[in-house]
């Protein structure tokens, strides 16, 4: 890794940067849901020559000349994501999962349409509507939402919604919901109203290539993904479609909404859905479903109340509210303790956003690291033991020291690290 002792020259401050952000990677637990840690393998194709290159076009019809190696490395990610998933057509330019909803949005509907999202507040994403967000400006939105008393979505209320409102395009998937989405079930209502179903399963992507969660290929017109959640590549998205769908998603990715695309980071996709092809990643999958059930199991012990009663997938969201403590002091003593979390509200919250009544937990980052259910169980009983101490820096400091010792019997970035260290 020569590349590094070079950067410390050039820029020390940028090599702190990066320095200290591996360590702090290595020195906490990384509850985030949304959040992993990439190979080795995909960060060195991410930092590679790749970037250097003007590749306008798609594989074999570019705007530009010298793309012959470029057009491998598209073909080969675009190939692995089409088996991964079964899919029919793949597009793997787009840099973010808003950006892929943009693509979506547009490839099915115009400015002005109707679109229907679940209700940011009931564990949507901001691309699917809210009004600060492209998706409320350019579009009208119907939010459905879960259902009070079972936090879960309630399909006879989407379906009276699309009824009443004729949406162009129903958006399914989520970033905080904790059950499965049955795309089979709104497909149905989309038929119904004559709606197209947009599927973004940018959290759930990993667990959806391994058959753990309901697959929306079979029915979604698109369906779009990030790549760096679940997924466990770079940062980044594809988008995926019925063939029938191949050249308008294609069109509007270039050029309607993106100029070049990000060749370093498409060779590195390549290498995440490679890696994600492997047995290794199946038993991973399974594993940080089995973590997410250990550590909820262990939260409802303890006395917390889970959102919808517990989870299906990576990720749970825990109310705080009998516990009297809000999500942002929890956030904060957690963090104080080496925990990484986010605040998140819990459907129909009393309290704003900012405050919010809950944290999002979700176990994708630490089974990377090799954690099993056993360190799910303690994790949670440091979590509780925070909570229960808010504001006790005494006790912020003893399960920090906790948490250390985690850390260390799963080290993260190793080698990486301690050439850090040497340079
Ligand atoms: C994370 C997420 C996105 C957005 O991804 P970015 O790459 O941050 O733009 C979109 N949709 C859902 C459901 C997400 O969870």
């Amino acid at each position: 890794m020569h590349n590094a002792k070079i950067l410390k020259e050039v820029d020390p401050e940028i090599f702190d940067v990066i320095k200290n952000e591996t360590n702090r990677e290595h020195e906490t637990l990384e509850l985030i849901a949304s959040e992993n840690f990439c190979s080795e393998a995909v960060l060195a194709a991410l930092g590679s020559v790749l970037t250097n290159k003007y590749a306008e076009g798609l594989p074999k019809k570019r705007y530009y000349g010298g793309c012959e190696f470029v057009d491998i490395g598209e073909s080969l990610a675009i190939e692995r994501a089409k088996k991964l998933f079964g899919a029919e057509h793949v597009n793997v330019q787009p840099h973010s999962g808003t950006q892929a909803n943009m693509i979506a949005y547009l490839a099915l509907a115009n400015p002005g349409d109707t679109i229907m999202g679940l209700n940011l507040a009931h564990g949507g994403h901001l691309s699917h509507g809210h009004p600060i967000n492209f998706s409320g400006k350019y579009f009208r939105v119907i939010h459905y939402g879960v259902d009070p008393h079972t936090e879960t979505i309630d399909y006879n209320e989407v379906r009276r919604l699309a009824k009443e409102y004729k949406p162009k395009i129903i958006v399914t998937g989520a970033s905080a919901y904790p059950r499965y989405f049955y795309f089979d079930k709104f497909q149905e209502i989309c038929d119904e109203v004559g709606a197209y179903q947009v599927a973004d399963i940018a959290h759930t992507a990993g667990l959806v290539a391994c058959g753990l969660h309901p697959s929306p290929i079979p029915y979604a017109d698109i369906v779009t993904t990030t790549t760096h959640k679940t997924l466990r590549g770079p940062r980044g998205a594809i988008i995926m479609c019925k063939a029938k769908y191949a050249e308008i998603v294609d069109k509007t990715t270039f050029p309607g909404v993106q100029g070049g695309p990000l060749e370093h980071v498409i060779a590195a996709k390549a290498v995440a859905l490679k890696e994600a092809l492997s047995d290794d990643f199946k038993n991973y999958q399974r594993q940080v479903v089995d973590n997410a059930k250990a550590l909820a199991e262990e939260l409802m012990r303890l006395g917390y109340r889970l959102v919808a009663g517990g989870t299906d997938t990576h990720l749970m969201l825990v109310d705080l509210r009998s516990k009297n403590v809000t999500g942002r002091d929890a956030e904060n003593a957690l963090g104080n303790a080496g925990i990484t979390v986010n605040r998140n509200t819990i459907p129909y919250d009393p309290q704003k956003p900012f405050i919010a009544s809950g944290i999002r937990l979700g176990t994708p980052a630490l089974t990377t690291r090799g954690m099993k259910e056993n360190e799910m169980r303690k994790i949670a009983r440091l979590i509780d033991k925070v909570l229960m101490n808010i504001g006790n820096e005494k006790i912020y400091q003893e399960v920090k020291s906790e948490v250390k010792e985690l850390t260390e019997a799963f080290p993260l970035y190793k080698e990486r690290r301690e050439l850090y260290e040497k340079l």
